[in-house]
């Protein structure tokens, strides 16, 4: 098949595409490399730098073109507090200039990356996706609004849409800001480095942290799946692990003892978030085989920045 990836030289968008021209597909990849790092593309895919935004470029890129998977975002939930404008722009705007195009050129399919972040504080999980959404943060609600136009062109002109809630997805190669670093890899520099883990709130609340070949297996899924037009599916790993676990994971993988800091006043986030499978599992097949401690030294093993100083 002939894929288009948005986000190509981002985390989860270069996992997918390396994958993809490995298994024989051919794949364009766009991202303006606001973040993203086009070394870590196989030199299969075909890379173009250019802005999600710019339509003469994604008419171009989507000539004959089966399935889009749209990646590109900016995608820190801190970042998105203080420049919510700029998170509208790229996550919102972006989406309907995409969407836009490929109703001009005619694709048959897109699938949106979208977060389990829309679900916000859920009383019953795991949390399906029949969950009215509670959005936290600017990041949130643009990850929500991009679903909505997603489902709403693609309905209106016949694209066939698929939107995947993917939790909090981890691993080699995931983008790794000086600060709003993601939790998990903050971790594991931080305990290699004999830094200090710090802990938003108490510790206690929940998150579904999923390796990204497990990720990758569901985007896959979803380019090819029947039944799936207008669906959105949760992502995760379908186990809930507390921050304190986390930070013993942390501990045990990576054989330091740093020091660990509770900050009960900063905002931990939700209190609980772990995705229920079931939709996933009938849909796309979906069944991740990566536990978190596999994963984490799966990380620590794959991933040139996180090797031990003297180590
Ligand atoms: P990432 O920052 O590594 O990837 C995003 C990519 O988009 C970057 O390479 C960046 O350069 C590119 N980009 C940003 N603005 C752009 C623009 N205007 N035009 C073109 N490219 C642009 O992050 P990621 O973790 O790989 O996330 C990829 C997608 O998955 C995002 O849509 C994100 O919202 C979603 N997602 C990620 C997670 C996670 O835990 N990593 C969880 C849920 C959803």
């Amino acid at each position: 098949m002939r894929f288009l990836i948005t986000g190509a030289a981002g985390f989860l968008g270069s996992a997918l595409a390396n994958r993809l021209v490995q298994e024989g597909h051919s794949v364009r990849g766009l991202d303006d490399l606001s973040t993203g790092d086009p070394s870590a593309l196989s030199p299969e895919v075909h890379f173009v730098r250019g802005d999600v935004n710019d339509r003469p470029k994604l008419w171009t890129l989507l000539q004959e073109i089966d399935c889009v998977y749209h990646l590109a975002a900016k995608v820190l939930v801190p970042e998105s507090v203080l420049y919510p404008r700029e998170y509208n722009e790229v996550n919102v705007g972006g989406t309907v200039t995409l969407m836009e195009a490929m109703r001009d050129v005619g694709v048959r399919r897109v699938v949106l990356i979208s977060s389990g972040a829309i679900y916000g504080n859920q009383e019953i999980q795991p949390v399906s996706e029949d969950a009215i959404p509670n959005p936290r943060s600017p990041y949130a609600v643009s990850k929500l609004a991009a679903e909505y136009y997603v489902k709403t062109i693609g309905r209106l002109w016949g694209i066939e849409t698929v939107c995947l809630r993917v939790f909090n997805a981890y691993g080699p190669g995931q983008h790794l800001p000086p600060v709003h670093a993601p939790v998990l890899l903050n971790f594991l520099r931080q305990a290699l480095q004999n830094g200090t883990l710090v802990v938003h709130g108490d510790g206690t609340q929940t998150r579904d942290y999923v390796y990204v070949d497990d990720v990758v297996q569901a985007m896959i899924a979803a380019s090819t799946a029947p039944g799936v037009d207008q669906m959105t599916i949760n992502v995760g790993s379908g186990v809930e692990t507390s921050v304190r676990d986390l930070v013993k994971v942390v501990i045990s993988v990576t054989g330091n003892e740093p020091e660990v800091v509770y900050n009960p006043r900063s905002d931990g986030g939700p209190a609980r978030m772990c995705a229920d499978l079931r939709r996933a599992a009938a849909l796309l097949n979906y069944h991740p085989s990566i536990s978190l401690e596999t994963g984490l030294r799966l990380t620590l093993e794959r991933d040139p920045r996180l090797r031990p100083r003297n180590g």
